[in-house]
């Protein structure tokens, strides 16, 4: 199996070494030639979403990537990657992919609270280690999406056909779970 990461800007490294572990085989998205190699999975990092969606614009991947994920790829997005997979931004203009049908305030928790960790439970897998730097939350969600956790009563994970979208950094941390769970999706037939 393997997975493309998005290598423009933000935490990527560790997404392709947990996957690695996982016995995934990882590649980098940096420009459109990049795209011209075969994968089967992306993977949006955390970093800072209005730069990734500039970048992604203007190196041309931006409509390539929409493409494959509205016809099905498995995606998991972390952090800046839920801002850009989301169809609402309740505090900015822009809007990117727009393929997960969720609003989401972008740097939800304020300054003094930007970044703290915390343990959440996460729908059919458990207790969970959750690493959360200038984080969005998920204000609301249409009924088709599926919530996978909450934190304080605001959707932190949530899961939609072949999409999952989380705010916190589960690359960050030791736990794999996650991860496995996006690797999962693979072998299912009836998202997309
Ligand atoms: N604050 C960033 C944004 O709005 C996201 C931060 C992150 O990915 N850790 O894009």
């Amino acid at each position: 199996m393997k997975i493309a990461v998005i290598a423009v800007q933000g935490a990527f490294i560790e997404h392709e070494k947990m996957l690695q572990t996982l016995g995934a085989e990882m590649i980098e998205l940096r420009k459109a030639g990049d795209l011209k190699q075969p994968f089967d999975g992306l993977v949006l990092p955390g970093g800072e979403s209005t730069l990734q969606g500039k970048l992604l614009r203007e190196l041309g991947m931006f409509d390539i990537l929409q493409q494959k994920i509205l016809e099905g790829m498995p995606v998991l997005a972390t952090c800046a990657g839920l801002i850009l997979l989301a169809k609402e931004i309740s505090n900015d203009e822009k809007r990117y992919f727009g393929t997960l049908p969720v609003t989401v305030k972008r740097n939800a928790y304020g300054r003094q609270l930007g970044s703290f960790f915390c343990e959440g439970e996460i729908k059919g897998i458990g207790r969970y280690p959750m690493e959360f730097i200038r984080a969005p939350y998920i204000e609301s969600a249409e009924e088709e999406v599926e919530v996978l956790a909450e934190v304080d009563g605001k959707a932190v994970a949530v899961q939609y056909k072949n999409q999952i979208g989380v705010s916190f950094h589960p690359e960050l941390t030791k736990d794999t779970r996650l991860h496995q769970k996006f690797l999962e999706l693979f072998s299912r037939t009836d998202i997309g």
